[in-house]
């Protein structure tokens, strides 16, 4: 409507370039509230995109945290409160014992570019080995391990290897995915260390998630960061897109490989959508970055920040919700794989819990990312928000909060069920 175009007008004006919004026809989200937003009318819309609030938009228990904390003490973080030490505590407390020691930032790119600095710091050099379509952030050090972004129209500095992300959907017959990805890895560490560039590390989600949501089988990380170590590198685990319980069989996805990271960074789900993150790491390592550079960060950890990071972890253990993900996501994927027995456009469903990809395909498993576009804005109409992820943007992001429920998912099955008959 006019109101709706000139609000777009508007922003274009003030943004300019900057202004990203995400549909043809963009949508003015008024509030939100458990799995569900509401547009400018009171519409409601199935939230299955958004990992941000991953207790539920506007969870009462967060929102009157920060209420409470913002009534009585926000500050400069060099004061001493309990209650950022007794969130650490709570915290790490979901860790392995040697990675015991937390940093606080205020997004992911910052707890990224901390990481990368760590490995730079620990290991001497400057080398970092990639997945081709990853995103890890906006700082212009997180830019250059940020392929899907920083590619556009550009080289990757010298000092960046890229390597093909885990496609366990096509997978040669007889290969072994873990086998494939550290043979890549390899190969990305020797021409670093033949280029006379000394390797730092590997970063990666453990989901794959801009790669197109690869997360199987379980286990299959785990040669490469064999690899990383035995080349003397750190493995930074990225966990702002899978942690706090995403893939319902922990808090960290990386627990779902056997493995141990250097370094872990968290971010968007952190403060149910309050703006927190943080790097989590061994105390060797912290001590060896902060001799170079220090660390401080005004707003990180703050006490707003904190009440609503402890109401995020109180409220995923009292409501069961990584328990929750794993079934509800178990049984959405059933749902998608029966949609798939009998629509030859859909190629494969994966993930973990409630972290989940489907991969549109034409002939020959040529990945359709005009059809995944197309359902995503069928879907948006019929009142369910969804996203797409991939180098060719065919695969369904499926996110939802992780109180997502198996009505919920019903109601996405038969929506997509529906869309795909009349596409
Ligand atoms: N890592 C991953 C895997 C991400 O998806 C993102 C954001 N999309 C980031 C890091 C950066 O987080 P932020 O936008 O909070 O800086």
């Amino acid at each position: 409507d006019g109101r709706l175009g000139e609000l777009v007008a508007r922003r274009q004006r003030a943004f300019g370039v900057s202004s990203v919004l995400f549909y043809e026809q963009p949508l003015e989200i008024a509030r939100a509230e458990g799995v569900f937003m509401f547009d400018a009318s009171g519409k409601p819309y199935l939230d299955v995109y958004n990992n941000v609030p991953v207790v539920g938009h506007c969870h009462p228990a967060v929102v009157a945290a920060i209420a409470q904390q913002a009534g009585r003490l926000n500050t400069n973080t060099r004061y001493l409160y309990e209650s950022l030490t007794t969130y650490a505590e709570t915290l790490l407390g979901t860790f392995p014992a040697a990675l015991s020691n937390l940093s606080m930032t205020c997004t992911g790119s910052e707890a990224n570019d901390i990481a990368l600095r760590i490995a730079r710091a620990w290991t001497g050099g400057s080398g970092f080995v990639v997945t081709e379509t990853a995103y890890h952030g906006n700082t212009s050090l997180v830019m250059e391990v940020s392929p899907s972004s920083y590619r556009k129209g550009r080289e990757l500095p010298p000092h960046i290897r890229t390597i093909p992300a885990p496609d366990s959907y096509r997978l040669a017959p007889g290969e072994d995915l873990g086998e494939v990805f550290a043979g890549h890895l390899q190969r990305a560490i020797d021409d670093l260390e033949g280029s006379g560039i000394r390797f730092a590390g590997l970063i990666l989600d453990t989901v794959f998630s801009s790669d197109g949501v690869f997360a199987d089988p379980p286990g299959f990380l785990a040669r490469a960061v064999e690899r990383v170590h035995r080349a003397g590198g750190l493995f930074i685990a990225d966990e702002v897109q899978p942690g706090f319980g995403r893939t319902g069989d922990g808090y960290w996805c990386f627990g779902r490989h056997g493995i141990e990271p250097d370094v872990v960074t968290l971010g968007k789900p952190m403060g149910n959508g309050f703006p927190m993150g943080g790097v989590v790491t061994r105390p060797e390592l912290l001590e060896c970055f902060c001799a170079e550079t220090g660390y401080f960060n005004t707003f990180a950890g703050n006490p707003v920040a904190v009440a609503a990071g402890q109401a995020v972890l109180d409220t995923l253990q009292r409501e069961g919700l990584i328990a929750n993900a794993n079934s509800v996501g178990g049984y959405l994927r059933d749902g998608l794989w029966r949609l798939a027995q009998s629509d030859a456009r859909i190629g494969d469903v994966r993930g973990a819990g409630l972290f989940v990809g489907l991969e549109f395909i034409g002939v020959d498993r040529a990945p359709d990312g005009a059809l995944a576009s197309h359902v995503i804005n069928a879907m948006k109409e019929r009142g369910i928000l969804i996203g797409a992820a991939g180098a060719y943007g065919n695969v369904l992001k499926i996110r939802p909060a992780l109180c997502f429920s198996q009505a919920n998912a019903d109601q996405f099955l038969t929506t997509l069920q529906a869309v795909l008959d009349v596409g």
